[in-house]
């Protein structure tokens, strides 16, 4: 990967006009990046898609045993340091091959919570005796991990949890009591953080490394679920379950800032897995609609069907964009601190990052089910039946929306911190917002021109930041005062929820033009054809949100004097353009058929 040139901070996004250098792509992986993504390609192609109707079964043995096998090729290993028997690959490596391993369905599910939420507390917060001891057989996958952080009544406030420790009488271990609720790899799990508060005081919400098995700990039934069946997901109860006090992760009252920590992660690889799963389902459907024929002709040269194709390939490449652009901001920023706090470097690089991490969880997640619904369409009644893949596809990309924080808590997590960071001064969107708006409302406000075949796209990115900045004021204004109380601001979930999609899809449209600049830099316009294609039709759904979420927040929130002359200048802003978007359709969905259902931009 190549070094960068300057590190970004997280937000920035949206107050800076960053040129292409910033974004890395996957054409900078090493090739040894690459043989490890064709290992763990190869490993889900000849293990887990042909036995997946037995993995969905729950047939005895077989998940553990294929887990054991990716843990002995060294696909579990790729973030663990080599000190604890892992591959330590760099950080933006190790992000990419997530795509790959995360895209096995329920395998993916069960591999990704052991690497991911299950290994990485302890990675992160666990005292070094304890991450000896453990990590060498986590990273090979002898031993599983599960994160037990929700409870029956404890989901997106898993804060208000009711699980609770009590040091015993020597002070050498705590007794924990109390219920978890839907613990991914439940029923296998040899290790669980588990969190709880000592005492049951709020201040004081621990995380805690449990061994299974052991006495005061026993695991419920497994759920049925709608997708992701071949994964295991059960409650566990706690009953006076004794935990070493060396078992803490960080200290008495760590506990949320671990578990927030090792979500925002989470989101991030969700959302990065997300795209793997919907490249598997276009090309499914693609190399589907080339050999079903309707008329005497193959369904997917309809264009209808098209249009479908297209509007897949162009969710997939932004995907792709937003995931590795994220990845790679993390990654140098991590790089930018090495040797300054190792682990805990990586979290405040991940703290940074928090609203970036949660826009990959949603907009991925999203684009997913959009994704598999049109796969399920394409199939026709035989994608409704059970013989063909499409309807697993469908069923297992709907928990993506659920879990890691739901779609919900995620938008008020964008939009709360954005306000929260102003309020700080981490973020100087005050002066931006001054400056939109006095060109705006002094009829000073003139479009630059951008040069080459992205310029239109420039100006659109541009328009669509300056309609954020007067969506903001909009907002601010009409709060008033309340505008830094925390409580009152997220009294208005309905405007924070139209701000965070006009921020997720400015950062959609500006990840892809980035993108796709870089590519006309190194291969030239003809090579980057597609990618210009997919670019402008994602622009397409894009701007619409972007136009009418700020609409909606300055409709319902401005007060009406002003209301009228912030809808006009947000007129002036709209970064919608008029196209021929039949022609684009069968652009991409021409090129993506030739390439047999793949995305090669
Ligand atoms: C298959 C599966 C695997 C899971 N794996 C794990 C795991 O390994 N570890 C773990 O700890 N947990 C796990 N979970 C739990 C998961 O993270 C929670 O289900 C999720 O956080 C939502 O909590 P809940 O189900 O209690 O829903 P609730 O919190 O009751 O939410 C119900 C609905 O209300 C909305 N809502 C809630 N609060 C607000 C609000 N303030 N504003 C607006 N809307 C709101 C939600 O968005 C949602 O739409 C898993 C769940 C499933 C189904």
């Amino acid at each position: 990967m190549a070094e960068a040139t300057t590190t970004i901070k997280g937000c920035s996004f949206l107050i800076d006009d960053p040129p292409p250098e910033v974004v890395h792509t996957t054409e900078e992986l090493s090739d040894d990046v690459e043989m490890m993504a064709d290992t763990i390609r190869k490993f889900i192609d000849d293990k887990i898609i042909p036995q997946a109707d037995d993995i969905d079964n729950m047939k005895e043995g077989l998940m553990l045993d294929l887990f054991h096998q990716a843990g002995e090729l060294g696909l579990l290993m790729a973030e663990i340091p080599e000190e604890y028997g892992g591959m330590g690959l760099k950080f933006f490596d190790a992000m990419y091959l997530v795509q790959y391993m995360a895209a096995g369905g329920s395998f993916g599910t069960a591999s990704m919570a052991h690497v991911g939420i299950g290994t990485l507390p302890i990675l992160f917060f666990a005292k070094p005796e304890l991450k000896e001891r453990l990590l060498p057989d986590l990273a090979t996958g002898v031993k599983m991990a599960a994160y037990a952080l929700t409870e029956p009544g404890a989901g997106s406030d898993a804060l208000s949890a009711k699980c609770k420790a009590v040091p015993t009488e020597d002070g050498k271990a705590y007794l924990l009591t109390g219920n978890k609720q839907f613990i991914t790899n439940g029923a296998w799990a040899d290790v669980v953080t588990v969190f709880a508060k000592v005492n049951g005081e709020d201040d004081k919400f621990t995380a805690f490394v449990v061994e299974t098995p052991c006495d005061g700990y026993e695991v419920s039934p497994e759920e049925h679920k709608l997708g992701i069946r071949g994964s295991s997901t059960c409650a566990l109860r706690f009953k006076d379950c004794k935990v070493p006090a060396d078992n803490i992760l960080g200290g008495i009252g760590d506990g949320g800032k671990i578990a927030l920590n090792i979500l925002n992660l989470g989101r991030l690889k969700l959302g990065i897995g997300a795209v793997g799963g919907a490249k598997i389902s276009m090309k499914s459907a693609v190399t589907y609609g080339m050999q079903r024929e309707q008329f005497k002709t193959p369904i997917a040269k309809f264009g209808l069907i098209q249009q479908k194709i297209a509007m897949m390939a162009s969710g997939i490449y932004a995907g792709d964009c937003m995931t590795m652009r994220t990845a790679g901001h993390c990654s140098d920023a991590i790089d930018a601190m090495a040797g300054q706090g190792g682990s805990m470097a990586k979290l405040k690089v991940l703290e940074e990052f928090l609203v970036e991490c949660a826009i990959e969880k949603i907009y991925q997640s999203e684009m997913l089910d959009r994704v598999v619904d049109e796969t399920v369409q394409i199939y026709g009644g035989y994608g409704f039946t059970t013989e063909y893949p499409a309807e697993r596809y469908y069923r297992d990309a709907r928990i993506a929306r659920i879990y890691e924080g739901t779609n919900e808590i995620n938008r008020l997590v964008i939009a709360g911190t954005l306000f929260k960071r102003v309020a700080q001064g981490r973020l100087a969107l005050g002066p931006v917002v001054m400056k939109t708006m006095g060109a705006v409302m002094g009829g000073k406000l003139e479009l630059p021109k951008f040069d080459g075949p992205l310029g239109e796209m420039k100006q659109r990115v541009w328009q669509a930041k300056r309609m954020f900045h007067l969506t903001a004021a909009a907002f601010q204004q009409g709060m008033g005062s309340k505008v830094t109380d925390q409580m009152a601001v997220m009294g208005q979930q309905e405007c924070l929820g139209w701000m965070a999609d006009m921020v997720m899809e400015i950062y959609a449209m500006e990840s892809t033009m980035l993108r796709t600049q870089k590519l006309i830099d190194t291969k030239g316009q003809d090579e980057a054809k597609l990618g210009i294609a997919l670019t402008l039709y994602h622009a397409d759904r894009a701007s619409r949100t972007i136009m009418s979420a700020a609409q909606n927040v300055i409709t319902t929130i401005a007060n009406p004097g002003a209301a009228v002359g912030l809808l006009k200048a947000a007129d002036a802003l709209n970064p919608w353009r008029p196209k021929n978007m039949r022609d684009l359709d069968r652009q991409i969905a021409d090129a993506v058929i030739a390439t047999d259902g793949e995305l090669r931009v």
